[in-house]
This record gives C-alpha cells, structure tokens and sequence, in this order.
C-alpha cells in the first residue's frame, strides 16, 4: 500500500504525484539578425578595412606574387604604407613595365634596365636580400567607400606588422620607403620589431617626394653599408 502523496517505487502508478505547470522558454536567439543573415561581412586580416570576397582574392594574390620572390634571409625589408591598386604598379606582379611604385622602388636601386625582364629584375632583387611590403596589404578604399581615414587603418595596422616582422619575416634591418609612414615614424622605431629601422634623416626614405634624387643616394647609401649583408 502506497501512502497518499507518495509515487510507488519502480513503475506502477503516479498517483499523488504533483505535476507543475511550467512554460517552456522562447527560443533564444543567437544574434541572428536579418542584416547578419544577409551580408558577407568580413574584416580583412591584411587591412582591416571589410572586405568583399575580391578583396580577400586579391590580397591572398599579392601575398602569392611575393612569396615568389621573398629571399631565405631578409637582409633589408623596405617597408611602404600601402600597396598600389594598379597590378602594374605591383612589383612582385612582375608586369611586362614596372610602373609607379614598383618603378621607383627599382629605379632608386638602380635594378630596372631596358630590355631586362621583369622576373629577372625580381630575381636581382631577391637575390640581393630585399623584401618589399606595406603596412596595410590591401589599397585603402577609396573615396565613400572608405569610412575610415588612411591615418587610422595604418596605426591599427601597426601591432600585426610588427608580429609578421618579428615572427615571420625575421629581416636583418627594415627601411622605411614610403613617405606616407612619417606620421608613424616614431611608433614603428620604438616599436618591437627586433631588428634596427634605418630612417633618412629620421624621416622616412619619401621616394614618391617630387624630386627624390638625394633621398635615393642616401637609401643607396644605408643599404650598402655592411650591415644589409650580414
Ligand atoms: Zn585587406
């Protein structure tokens, strides 16, 4: 005999059980927003900027083009802001005429010669222990496209190259070939890149300056120190 208001041991029946009603909790929702579902944001690891699946294409293609020709031991890494929109003025995209950046980078170093191809420019670039990259890995999007100033990409930029400096490209001394880094200068100098910064002046080497004749003999003059070819 079972007491009133007390189940029976194993099965038998429930009677006296008191059953509580109770709701069952609306499912959460997991931030599963119409705009979430609908859009393909993604921030760029390279640059910070959101990116479109051709942005990730295009800088997952540039890292490509310079693995190509990054040396086994960086004697000098020359460091710019930020890479040109143009292919043809991508260096390590190895276009049939070097162009804009990639034209000045080698011209200051005196590499491009007519008639040479471009690979075989590239390769006396690599050969002689250099490395060319930016700051940010993509070009900052222009116009309305882009919300966020170049000032402002390039400094939240600073603490990822700094790491790929230090863990990965490992150079012997970096030089800063652009410019448009000067208001950076002192951030990536002090910065723990674990190799010295060679600056003009302590400026950036400004090989876009209208008129960088003396910048380019003075870089000329840094990297042939011996130094770059320990
Ligand atoms: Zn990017």
């Amino acid at each position: 005999m079972v007491p009133p208001g007390k189940a029976p041991h194993g099965c038998g029946r429930l009677t006296g059980l008191t059953l509580l009603p109770f709701a069952l909790p609306l499912p959460i929702n997991y931030d599963f927003s119409p705009a979430m579902a609908t859009s393909n944001f993604m921030r760029c690891d390279g640059c910070g900027q959101a990116a479109s699946p051709e942005h990730i294409a295009r800088r997952l293609q540039r890292l490509e083009w310079t693995t190509r020709f990054r040396p086994i031991h960086i004697g000098a890494l020359l460091l710019g802001a930020f890479p040109p929109e143009i292919d043809s003025e991508f260096m390590y995209a190895a276009p049939a005429v070097f162009e804009g950046e990639a034209a000045r980078v080698l011209d200051a170093l005196g590499l491009r010669q007519a008639g040479k191809a471009s690979d075989a420019v590239l390769s006396d670039f690599q050969r002689r222990g250099l490395l060319l990259v930016h700051v940010l890995e993509c070009p900052p999007a222009a116009g309305a496209a882009s919300p966020v100033p170049l000032q402002t990409l390039l400094e939240q930029q600073l603490p990822a190259m700094f790491t790929r400096v230090r863990r990965s490209l490992k150079p012997r001394r970096v030089v800063l070939a652009s410019g448009a880094l000067e208001p950076l200068t002192g951030r990536i100098a002090e910065g723990d890149l674990g190799c010295p910064v060679v600056l003009d002046n302590g400026k950036p080497f400004a090989l876009e300056a209208v008129d960088p004749g003396p910048a380019i003999l003075r870089l000329r003059t840094a990297l042939a120190e011996p130094a770059s070819i320990l």
